[in-house]
């Protein structure tokens, strides 16, 4: 493109120099003629560079569709937990920050519910840590059933821990949607080599309120899950 540039380029200087020239000689009819070539030569570089442009505009315009929807499916991969398929860590710290600047905006009640499964230790001593994994990848399905609304961000927090974002969410609400997790915990059976593994877990509830930050709503929704752990296991605390 570059070669063919400069030698368009070329042949306009060319056709200017002869035009200069037929000016100089003063023959009118020579300067008619040579200004229409310069002309005919002038447009048709203009048009030939126009419609290489258009194509290159439109190459360009398709390379970076075609990377933003590598990057829309790299972000997608980062941000989420390999075992689980849930949202990681990372994006549930993305979420969680703006899901509490839009609360304060917006008044749009939120809550954070951390849930901590029971006595893991011994599941992963009792079948293996394979065996462990198969309890988180069913406790992440069952949470996905339990909150299926788009709203709902359920995330794994860490080893065996989940986190779940719930907005809109009446606080009176909470205390239900938490016991209706804990018994649908409760009730699984989970097959395992021939084997069945049941589990519990605990669970620790924040409702947001106009001072919180991230970090003062995990701290909460963290203390409650302690306290629901002193109190016994397999039920949930709500913060005060
Ligand atoms: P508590 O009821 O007090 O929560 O007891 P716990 O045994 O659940 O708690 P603890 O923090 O002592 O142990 C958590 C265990 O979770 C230890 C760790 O090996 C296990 N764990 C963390 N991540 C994974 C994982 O990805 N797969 C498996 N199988 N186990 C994991
Ligand atoms: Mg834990
Ligand atoms: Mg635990």
């Amino acid at each position: 493109a570059i070669t063919d540039d400069n030698a368009k380029d070329e042949l306009v200087t060319r056709e200017m120099a002869t035009l200069s020239a037929a000016v100089e000689g003063n023959s009118l009819d020579e300067i008619r003629t040579q200004l229409a070539r310069t002309v005919d030569v002038v447009s048709q570089v203009v048009r030939d560079r126009q419609a290489r442009y258009e194509a290159q505009l439109q190459l360009m315009g398709e390379r970076v569709h075609g990377l933003r929807a590598d990057l829309v499916a790299l972000r997608e991969q980062v941000s989420q937990d390999a075992l689980t398929r849930l949202h990681n860590r990372g994006a549930f710290d993305d979420v969680l920050a703006k899901q509490i600047d839009f609360s304060f905006l917006s008044g749009e009640p939120m809550a954070l519910m951390m849930f901590d499964l029971d006595h893991f230790k011994q599941i992963n001593d009792t079948y293996g840590h394979p065996g462990g994994d198969v309890v988180l990848q069913t406790i992440a399905d069952t949470l996905i059933k339990l909150f299926p609304r788009r709203s709902d961000f359920i995330a794994r927090y860490g080893g065996e821990e989940f986190a779940l974002i719930l907005v809109d969410a009446d606080s009176d609400n909470l205390a239900a949607l938490g016991e209706r997790a804990l018994a649908a915990i409760r009730a699984l059976d989970i097959d395992y080599l021939d084997q069945s593994i049941t589990v519990t877990c605990s669970i620790g509830i924040a409702s947001g309120t106009l001072h919180d930050s991230a970090e003062t709503l995990l701290r909460r929704a963290d203390q409650a899950l302690y306290q629901a752990k002193q109190n016994g296991r397999d039920r949930l605390v709500i913060a005060e």
